[in-house]
Order: structure tokens, then C-alpha cells, then sequence
């Protein structure tokens, strides 16, 4: 029998790689910002390139969750079931410490380096890693119970089994503040905390006081991520006319008498994307929650987490543009059209090289804000962390649906089959921009950022000026004079809180990043990359599209820095 037809000219997979080696940009943003941690993050680079580890994440995706709320008996249990993919990738992540905040000079930036390559395999199960790490901040308002799971949340080892805390090695925690009348506006929460006394349980309540009191519980969260967690960090009202404010609670899923508390799942939400990862809709039936702060200071409590997780979906949004880049990349250049390879026709280098640049920017800026995060005690650089986690969430967050759009595209309609992992990078884009407040309220809280923010103008001026010495002539120009504009429309309005203020919030926030990814690549990319982003970011404007570049850009020197790929020795 005659063969129907022979397969050529499809590319292949990319993978068996080593995703720390072949990125040139974040292996010298690492070596800024925390140089003694590259020969462990080379380890987990060619660790997660594998061929088997990238399989995880389709594996984990393609059987998503399934929440089961009884046992064969009818009780009462709901619990979720994962794939095995789920628990191999958490274990993981947590044994790489992505769920832990570390200590130690550089050890934000080295965490935020190895949550960029795990971005590049899975991201459904960085969501409760990141709530975890979030979380040791706000408990640790709370000592009594800090002591009891601190320890364990730290430990770098996963565990799966539903058990109280203390039979446990490990923990992790998430976060319920959504309701169904509000997410945005949490003061709209009417879950309601009612004060239990005697306080029945020995422990973890501890004294009276802010630490410990304990309250039940009543009410819903219409998003409660992650409900598996060994505990979560709600908010709810403490009397029902709101008057207090809220309050933020400690809620495990066990009880210190060994019970499971009453957290109903009523059920799982079958999303876009983010589908490894079950996020829940959940009541509260008198569930017994330990207050962490003060009666009224649950928004400023839980902000603590907030900052946290903010900077995860910059660094998630960044990593999955570098994995959107590569595999584009290697499409193109193993892929031939009309007598060349796709990478070798001047549009697609135009595309391509906009891809690239607009990834190394975000893969600058990411790293430089996860470095302010080590130097909590230098006030410029806490005003500066202030100051573009929320203008960097929104900005890098939003470039990223359309990034993931025109790399899919560049494997034609092969993107578009779930085969590749281009369709699943696409649908995994917008969530970053919506969870841990959304696109515009991002904005607004950089508006009151740049309002409130002692040295918060400084710390900008002085990130930017660092940057006025280097590069060519002729980008010191446009950079210079961008820098000036975007300074003295802040000296001028403040920021400001009105409505004209906050109709021109986005784009404020944008120009904020861009200035501040141009400074960055002056100072420390090749001199064809910075002249590349100045020219067609600063001086031209972001376009709705990518492609736009204008003549005169290198584009090889630019593609041939994007991606060095050294295949692995298996
Ligand atoms: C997959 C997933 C998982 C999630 N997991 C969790 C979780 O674990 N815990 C949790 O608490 N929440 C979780 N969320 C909820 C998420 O944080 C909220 O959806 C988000 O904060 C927006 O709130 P909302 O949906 O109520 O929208 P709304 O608050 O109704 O906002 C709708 C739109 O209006 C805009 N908007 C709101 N106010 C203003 C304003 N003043 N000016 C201009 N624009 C405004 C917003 O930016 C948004 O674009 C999750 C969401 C998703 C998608």
C-alpha cells in the first residue's frame, strides 16, 4: 500500500532544554540582583526544561480538578481531587521553596527568578504557592498562631494528606475575600464574625487580645481559591451594619479538637484557564476563624498579603511570555515557508523581535521589583516597591493576553490546537490581570500610592537618572526627554485621586513602566536591545499590535540573544 503522504517540515517540540540557561536576559538580571543563587537556578532550569516535567503542566491541566463532598458513607468531606500531575509539580515547587519566603540577601530575587522558569511549565499550581508566601505576613501580626504554622509553612516539603496541622510536615494557605455583591469593593462583604466565649479549643487561640481571639462564622466567598489549603485568611464584618469596617480571620480547614471546620464547597469554578487549579465558591456554616489585627483592620491586614501576590502575577505574566517567546521562536526557526525558515522572512523578524524585546523588558522589570523586595529597611527602594507593584501588575498583566495572541500565531494553526502548549499559555494570560485586584483598581492604587508614598517620586526620579549616562547619544535622548515629560506630569498632578486624575490612570501606569523597563535596558541590556525598546517604545508609542518596529533594528543580534538554546545532555 502506497503511503498516503510523508510528514516534513513540522517543527519540534521544544523541550529537553535548559529554560534558565537559554535566557540570557533573566541569568543577568540574576546575577544583579542575587549572583550566589545561578548555579542553583541553572540545576532547576534543566530540571523543569525536561521533556516529562513540561508534560506536567498539559497532564495537570488537560484533568482538572473534581470536588467531592461526600464520603461513600454521605458524610460531609468536601475535599478536591487532583491528578497526580498536580502533586508532582506542588511538590516541586515547594521542594524549590517557591511557597516560602525566604531570608538572606537575594532571596526574593532568586525566588522570583525560579517562579519565572516554573511560570514557563505550569501556572495553576503557583497560585497556592503564592498565597502561601503572601501569607506569612499577615500571620505574623498574629504570634500564637505564627508559631504553630510558621515552621511549617516554611518547611520545603509538600503535603498533600487532609489532616489537622499538627500531624502535618507542611502546610499552605490561601485567601477568601471576593463575595458574590463584590470583589473590587470588599467593603461590601457582608460575611458576619460573631465572637465565641469561652473560647473552647486550648489552642491556637492564645490570650485575649488582637492575637487569637476566636469568632464563628457566617456567610460566603464567591471565589475561595485553592479550598485543599490547610487554612485560609478571610475578611468578614464583625457586626452586621458593617460600622467596625472588616476584620481579617484565620479559618483552618481542621479544628484543634481534630474536626473539619464547616467550610461548605459548594462548587468548583469551571474557568478560561487556570484549570489544574481549583478555585471554589464557598460558605461559611459557623466555621470557627481566629482573628488576626485589630476589630476593623482586616483590609490593612490582608493588604500585607496583597503586595505579595501582586508581585507574582508580574513575575507569572513575565514567565509566561517567556514561554510564549521560546516556543515561537523555535517554531520559527525549524519551520520553512516560501523557500526560508519562518524566523528568516523580515515581517515574522519584526514580530518576532517585538516579542522578544517586549519580554526581556518585562523579564527587567520584574526582577528589579522582586530586588526591592530585598531591601525592605532602604526607604527609596520600599517607595519604589510601593510604586510599581501596582503600576507593573497592571501593565505587564495587560500586555499579556496579547503577547500570548500573536505567539500562537507564529505557529499558524498549530497554536491554536491544544497539542501545543500555546493554546493553554493563551488562556493563562488574562488571569493575571484580573485576580489580586483588577486592571483599573491596580491603577487607582497607584494613584494613592503616588499620593501618599513618602519618597515615592524620589525613588522613581532616582531609578530613572541611574540610566542618563548610558546607551548610545541618540537613545540618551529620547529616553532623557521621556523621562522628564513622564517626571513633571507626576510633579504637576501628584498622581492625584479625581476624576481626571483617574480617567488617565492607565495610561500613566504604563508610562511609568515603560520608563522605567527603558532606564533598565540602558543600563544593563546590549545596546541593540535598549535602542530597539526605546525607538519603538518611548519615541514611537506602544502600538495596538505587535510587528510594529520601526527600520534600523537589529533584529538577528536581538533573536539570537532571545533564545541560545543548548539542548540538554539526557
Ligand atoms: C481564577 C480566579 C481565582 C480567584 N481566586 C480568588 C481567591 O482565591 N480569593 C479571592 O478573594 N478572590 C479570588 N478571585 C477573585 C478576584 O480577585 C476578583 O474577581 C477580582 O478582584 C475582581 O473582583 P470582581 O470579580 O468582584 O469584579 P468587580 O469588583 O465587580 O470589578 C469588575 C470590573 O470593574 C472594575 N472596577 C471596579 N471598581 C472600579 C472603579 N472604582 N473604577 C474603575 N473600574 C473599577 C474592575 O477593575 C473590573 O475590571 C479569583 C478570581 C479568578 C478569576
Amino acid at each position: 500500500m502506497l503511503d498516503t503522504h510523508t510528514v516534513e517540515n513540522q517543527s519540534t517540540p521544544f523541550e529537553n532544554v535548559n529554560l534558565f540557561a537559554c535566557d540570557a536576559a533573566l541569568q543577568e538580571a540574576l546575577l544583579r540582583a542575587a549572583p550566589a543563587a545561578s548555579a542553583d537556578l541553572l540545576e532547576l532550569g534543566a530540571r523543569l526544561g525536561r521533556a516529562e516535567t513540561l508534560a506536567l503542566g498539559a497532564l495537570a491541566n488537560d484533568n482538572a480538578p473534581r470536588l467531592i463532598n461526600f464520603d461513600r458513607y454521605g458524610r460531609r468531606i468536601d475535599e478536591v481531587q487532583f491528578h497526580p500531575a498536580w502533586h508532582e509539580l506542588m511538590a516541586l515547587m515547594t521542594g524549590a521553596g517557591i511557597h516560602a519566603p525566604a531570608s538572606g540577601a537575594g532571596a526574593h530575587s532568586a525566588r522570583a527568578a525560579a517562579f519565572m522558569l516554573f511560570a514557563q511549565v505550569e501556572n495553576g499550581a503557583q497560585c497556592p504557592l503564592t498565597m502561601t508566601y503572601a501569607s506569612v505576613a499577615t500571620l505574623q501580626l498574629a504570634p500564637s498562631i505564627a508559631a504553630q504554622w510558621v515552621p511549617k509553612i516554611l518547611a520545603r516539603s509538600y503535603d498533600r494528606r487532609s489532616l489537622p496541622i499538627g500531624q502535618k510536615h507542611g502546610a499552605l494557605l490561601g485567601m477568601g475575600m471576593t463575595e458574590k455583591q463584590g470583589g473590587s469593593d470588599v467593603r461590601s462583604n457582608t460575611t458576619l464574625a460573631q465572637r465565641v466565649t469561652p473560647n473552647p479549643f486550648a489552642l491556637p487561640a492564645g490570650e485575649a487580645g488582637d492575637d487569637g481571639d476566636l469568632y464563628r462564622i457566617v456567610g460566603h466567598k464567591w471565589f475561595f481559591s485553592a479550598p485543599q489549603c490547610d487554612a485560609h485568611l478571610i475578611l468578614a464584618q464583625t457586626d452586621a451594619c458593617s460600622s467596625a469596617g472588616l476584620s481579617c480571620f484565620f479559618v483552618p480547614r481542621f479544628l484543634p479538637d481534630g474536626s473539619r471546620n464547616a467550610i461548605r464547597v459548594m462548587r468548583l469554578k469551571d474557568k478560561l484557564g487556570n484549570r489544574s487549579n481549583a478555585s471554589a465558591e464557598v460558605e461559611f456554616d459557623g466555621a470557627f476563624g481566629w482573628r488576626i489585627g485589630a476589630v476593623g483592620r482586616g483590609v490593612a491586614a490582608i493588604l500585607e498579603m496583597g503586595n505579595r501576590t501582586r508581585l507574582d502575577c508580574v513575575l507569572g505574566s513575565a514567565g509566561t511570555m517567556r514561554a510564549a517567546l521560546t516556543h515561537a521562536l523555535h517554531h520559527a526557526r525549524g519551520r520553512r515557508a516560501f523557500g526560508r525558515p519562518l524566523a528568516a522572512h523580515a515581517l515574522m523578524q519584526n514580530v518576532l523581535a517585538d516579542l522578544a524585546l517586549e519580554s526581556e523588558a518585562a523579564t527587567a522589570f520584574s526582577m528589579r521589583l522582586a530586588q526591592c523586595y530585598d531591601r525592605p529597611d532602604d526607604a527609596l527602594e520600599a517607595a519604589l516597591a510601593r510604586l510599581l507593584t501596582p503600576a507593573g501588575k497592571y501593565w505587564i498583566c495587560k500586555r499579556g493576553p496579547a503577547f500570548g495572541a500573536e505567539a500562537m500565531e507564529v505557529l499558524g494553526g498549530n497554536g491554536y490546537v491544544e497539542e501545543a502548549p500555546l493554546a493553554r499559555l493563551y488562556r493563562e494570560f488574562p488571569v493575571n490581570s484580573i485576580w489580586e485586584g483588577s486592571g483599573n483598581i491596580m491603577c487607582l492604587d497607584l494613584l494613592r500610592a503616588l499620593q501618599r508614598t513618602p519618597h515615592a517620586l524620589s525613588a522613581l526620579r532616582a531609578e530613572l537618572e541611574a540610566a542618563r549616562a548610558c546607551g548610545s547619544a541618540a537613545d540618551r535622548t529620547v529616553f532623557t526627554a521621556y523621562a522628564a515629560q513622564l517626571l513633571d506630569d507626576l510633579i504637576e498632578t501628584g498622581g492625584g485621586t479625581d476624576g481626571e486624575a483617574e480617567y488617565g490612570a492607565r495610561r500613566l501606569a504604563g508610562r511609568i513602566v515603560l520608563a522605567v523597563q527603558g532606564a533598565l535596558l540602558l543600563r544593563h541590556a546590549p545596546d541593540h536591545v535598549a535602542s530597539a525598546f526605546i525607538a519603538s517604545r518611548l519615541a514611537a508609542g506602544v502600538g495596538g499590535a505587535f510587528g510594529h518596529l520601526p527600520s534600523g533594528i537589529d533584529c538577528d543580534a536581538i533573536l539570537r540573544r532571545a533564545l541560545a538554546v543548548q539542548a540538554l545532555n539526557l
